[in-house]
Formats: C-alpha cells, sequence, structure tokens
C-alpha cells in the first residue's frame, strides 16, 4: 500500500504478526501529523524513516502524533519518535488506560480464558506471548487526551475524531469531512471483520463481555457519514463504505446463527465455541477467538435464545428450549 490522497500519505510498517503490516499515515500540512507509528522494532523504525525520506521528511520534521487506539501496532513506536522529534502524543484516554495497565489486562486475559475453559497449558502459552511481545511498544506517560467533539486543526484542514469502541475501548476514527475520507485504526478493514476484544470492565461489575455489541454500534455510528474513501490500519483502502459496512453487518449474522448451531450440539463453554469456529487458532489468537465466541454468545443471552451456568469457575452455555 503506497498511497497518496490529498495531503494524507499512506506507509505500510512491518509487523512481526500475522497481519504482517500495519498502515501509518503522514498528514503533509502544518503541523506534520503521523496517525498510529507502528510497533517499535528497528526494522519498523528504517521503513518509516526511508519512507518519510522519500517524502521529504525526517522524523524531526514529525510534530504531532494521533492514535487510533492502544494496540502495539499502534501505537508502539510513538514515545520513541516523540523522544526524537518533541512530537504530541494524542490518544483517548481510556485507550491510554489500557496501555498504561498491561499488567491488570493479562490478569484479565488468563481469568476470562479460565473462566470460560481454556486448558491451562493454553493460558499460560497466550500469557507468555504477551509477555514477550511487550518489546514491541513502550508506555506513554505524556499524552494529551482527546476525545469526539474536539477538532484537530492543521493549515488548511480540520480532523474530527469519532469515538469508535469496541475492538479497543478508546479507539478513535478521524474523519476528514470536507474530503470524505475515514482513517479507522482496525475499527473497519477491507478484509478481515476486526476481532472484538474483551477488556476488563471498571469495577468488574456490570454486563459481562460487551465487546461486539459496543463494536456493531460503533459500526451503525459510521454508517451516516459521507466517505467516499476509508484508510484503514491493515491493508487495502476501501472505496465502497457502504458496501464494507453492510459486509460486517452480514457477516455479524452469519456468525451469530453459526454459534446457535454449535450450541444445538450440546452445553458447551466459550472455548469449546471458539475451537470449532477457529480450530487452528495458537496463542494469542486462542483469546481472539474466545473474545470472539463471548461476543457472540452475550448477545444471544441477551437475546434470551441461550443460557449459561458456572460450574467449578467455568461457565457452560447451552440453547433454550422454545
Ligand atoms: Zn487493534
Ligand atoms: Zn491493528
Amino acid at each position: 500500500m503506497k498511497h497518496t490522497y490529498d495531503k494524507i500519505h499512506g506507509i505500510e510498517l512491518p509487523v512481526p504478526f500475522p497481519l504482517k503490516t500495519t498502515n501509518v499515515y503522514l498528514v503533509d500540512e502544518e503541523p506534520i501529523t503521523l496517525i498510529d507509528t507502528g510497533v517499535k522494532t528497528d526494522t519498523s523504525f528504517q521503513v518509516l524513516t526511508d519512507s518519510l525520506r522519500r517524502l521529504g521528511y525526517g522524523i524531526e520534521d514529525i510534530k504531532r502524533i494521533l492514535i487510533t487506539h492502544g494496540h502495539l501496532d499502534h501505537y508502539g513506536q510513538a514515545k520513541r519518535i516523540s523522544a526524537l522529534s518533541g512530537a504530541e502524543v494524542y490518544i483517548h484516554a481510556e485507550a491510554h488506560q489500557r496501555i498504561q495497565s498491561m499488567a491488570r489486562f493479562t490478569r484479565h486475559v488468563a481469568s476470562v480464558l479460565l473462566q470460560n475453559g481454556a486448558p491451562k497449558d493454553s493460558v499460560e502459552e497466550t500469557l507468555g506471548y504477551m509477555e514477550w511481545a511487550q518489546q514491541w511498544g513502550e508506555p506513554l506517560d505524556d499524552v494529551h487526551f482527546m476525545n469526539e467533539g474536539d477538532e484537530i486543526r492543521f493549515h488548511n484542514m480540520v480532523l474530527r475524531p469519532i469515538h469508535c469502541p469496541g475492538h479497543s475501548p478508546g479507539l478513535i476514527c478521524f474523519y476528514l469531512e470536507a474530503r470524505g475520507i475515514l482513517i479507522t485504526g482496525d475499527h473497519l478493514l477491507k478484509e478481515i471483520s476486526p476481532n472484538p476484544i474483551i477488556n476488563p470492565l471498571p469495577n468488574g461489575a456490570g454486563p459481562r463481555y460487551t465487546s461486539l455489541k459496543k463494536y456493531m454500534d460503533s459500526i451503525r455510528k459510521i454508517a451516516d457519514l459521507e466517505v467516499s474513501l476509508v484508510l484503514p490500519g491493515h491493508g487495502e483502502p476501501i472505496r465502497d463504505f457502504k458496501a464494507a459496512l453492510q459486509k460486517i453487518l452480514h457477516h455479524h449474522d452469519q456468525r451469530l446463527a453459526l454459534v446457535l448451531s454449535i450450541l444445538s450440539r450440546g452445553e458447551m463453554t466459550a472455548y469449546d465455541v471458539s475451537r470449532l469456529l477457529f480450530p487452528d487458532a495458537k496463542s494469542f489468537q486462542v483469546f481472539l477467538g474466545v473474545s470472539e465466541a463471548l461476543g457472540h454468545l452475550s448477545i444471544l443471552l441477551e437475546a434470551e435464545k441461550i443460557s449459561f451456568r458456572s460450574r467449578d469457575g467455568i461457565d457452560y452455555y447451552s440453547i433454550n428450549s422454545a
């Protein structure tokens, strides 16, 4: 992906996981702004430096960094760039909290996996991977918070942040209304339906697993925007915005039906469901799979199509008889 849209240059950076690359965007207008940063690896830094040079810039020219959400492939390199350039970093408060409380998130992953029937060795493998992956990013101490309703001003244009929680809390899409361009991070991607990752609840209270529900709400939230070009956090740009939204809604409906038909085989855990949905998942993908299954199970629970009960600390789901 090497494209320029008006003053926005797409730069594709390598990441050491299955998605292979992350897109970051350089807004070539004062103050020179980088949207997302890629992971903190030497290769990623080198590719960014080379790409900026071809555009006539150096790392030190970056004045502002906007972060779409608190995942390593999007913020990992922010501290390093900011330390070299003095760039100010803008992020949603919830995304910042997610980054700064990694230990809490790790404990949460372990408890979600165990409560949903994942075997202990799989939980340990996932936690080991998460610990290892921390080398790809640094916490961000010095940030400005941004939220919906703010205006991100440039010399000649304005970006509007739109809060789209679901894939991750505090996810921000950036809308360049004047050009019909929407920069989506991982909220909307061309080839894959973004995963609604289960996150810790503020006090462990309230409804159980609401990420997918929030995600679908955030998809409906952007549906009325006038968008002729989506610039996503991974993969190719999207020209047909409405079709991309329809595809996600359709995928979601099909998944609900599939999860329901899986449960017709008998009572099972979210982990069991995830193994049937994603038999090849390994390591952290196991957690992503359980997240996805829980998202659908929660919606089916709320619709009273299924029930769950806990035995020995593990939740089992079954279909309600009509
Ligand atoms: Zn993400
Ligand atoms: Zn991503």
